[in-house]
């Protein structure tokens, strides 16, 4: 791991940054606990084609930090952690799997683990062989976990339009929706049904004609998703898409999606600010998935659709306004914010 990565568990306060390598299955990857000042830790493992195990270290400590983050602005007793996996080829992901399954055991309940990119069904399965911490939809779970991130989404876009002028007022916008997979889908879907135009790109041409077909909406080059003009902007694809190079083709009056760390740096935030971008913090919109399923794990509960709409839309209305009454871009406010609350959470203990 390079010095950059411990670096950053040392600066930022991380409870744990662990690089595992296990000879049998073949498993190599990055298990980073960041905080479980307010409950244990939640969040996805992650299977990615990272150049090398820095480049896994630095995504595993970014998503960990996030889900931190997400779960105080949602007011979870929860904090945030995650595994990434490097994605090596020709080695079987079962036994891989099973391997991250013994890892998650062995933190006894500090970490629960869940879908994410690389990470579905099958794949959870191979890690609840080895161990109860896991929040994976499963016939007898929380309920469908990408449904609740993107009615959250879809939710938080209302409650920025509402900020910004007034009401939703869905049949006059347009919505550029980046990504169609389990989440983008939906939101399409959901945004689709309430009268919206709704102008959506996903680099998997196959999966982007089914979806338009099935939902009604217009495909557009995913190399123009960005420079399209359109009302809200919905990055439900990868993070990272806004740097420097791309930041200054946004022409929309909002950007809001599922999509994890869609900054590439804090920077990126305050310079959309500048241009009048209203930014809706992923920390902030995309926690859907993350309060269905850490309140079944905690309390058995499962949150129907409306009540984490609701909610989402809640968080999103305090951070666009606390941030406006301070002046200051939505993301600086709700990083803060979701700091204080997990440094309360450990001067109160
Ligand atoms: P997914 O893998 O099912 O879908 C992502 C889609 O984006 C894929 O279809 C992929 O082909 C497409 N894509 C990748 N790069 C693209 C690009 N440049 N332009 C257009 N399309 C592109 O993932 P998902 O579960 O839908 O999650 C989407 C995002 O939301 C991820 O960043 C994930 O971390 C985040 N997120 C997901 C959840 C959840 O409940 N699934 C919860 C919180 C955050």
């Amino acid at each position: 791991m390079n010095f950059d990565a411990l670096e950053t568990w040392q600066r930022e306060g991380f409870e744990q940054l662990t690089a595992f390598r296990d000879p049998r299955s073949g498993a190599r990857g990055v298990l980073a606990l960041h905080s479980t000042q307010l409950g244990p830790a939640f969040g996805g493992i992650r299977r990615w084609s990272y150049s090398d195990l820095s480049a896994a270290a630095r995504d595993a400590l970014r998503l960990a930090r996030a889900m931190t983050h997400k779960c105080a602005l949602a007011d979870l007793p929860a904090g945030g952690g995650k595994i990434v996996l490097l994605d090596t080829p020709g080695v079987p992901l079962e036994a891989q799997y099973e391997h991250v399954g013994d890892l998650v055991q062995g933190l006894n309940g500090r970490y629960f683990a869940g879908p994410d990119v690389g990470a579905g069904e099958a794949e959870l399965a191979a890690v609840r062989r080895r161990t109860r911490w896991v929040t994976d939809p499963g016939p007898d779970g929380p309920g469908e976990l990408s449904a609740a991130t993107a009615t959250g989404v879809v939710h938080g876009i209302e409650a920025a339009l509402e900020f910004l002028d007034g009401a939703a007022d869905w049949p006059r916008r347009t919505i550029v929706v980046q990504g169609l997979g389990e989440v983008g889908a939906r939101v399409a879907a959901q945004l689709r049904e309430r009268g919206v135009r709704v102008l959506a790109a996903d680099v998997d041409a196959v999966r982007a004609e089914r979806v338009a077909a099935e939902v009604g909406l217009e495909l557009i080059d995913p190399t123009a998703q960005l420079d399209t003009p359109c009302d809200v902007f919905a990055p439900c694809a990868l993070g990272g898409i806004l740097h420097d190079v791309t930041l200054v083709r946004a022409r929309c009056r909002v950007l809001a999606g599922s999509a994890n760390n869609v900054l590439a740096a804090p920077e990126h935030g305050d310079r959309l600010h500048a241009r009048g971008v209203l930014f809706v913090p992923d920390i902030a919109i995309s926690s859907g998935a993350l309060i269905r399923g850490a309140t079944f794990a905690l309390s058995g509960a499962r949150t129907p659709l409306e009540e984490i709409g609701a909610r989402v839309a809640a968080v999103v209305r305090h951070v666009l306004a606390s941030a406006a009454a301070r002046g200051e871009p939505p993301a600086r406010f709700a990083e803060r914010e979701a700091e204080r609350r997990v440094e309360l959470a450990g001067a109160v203990r």
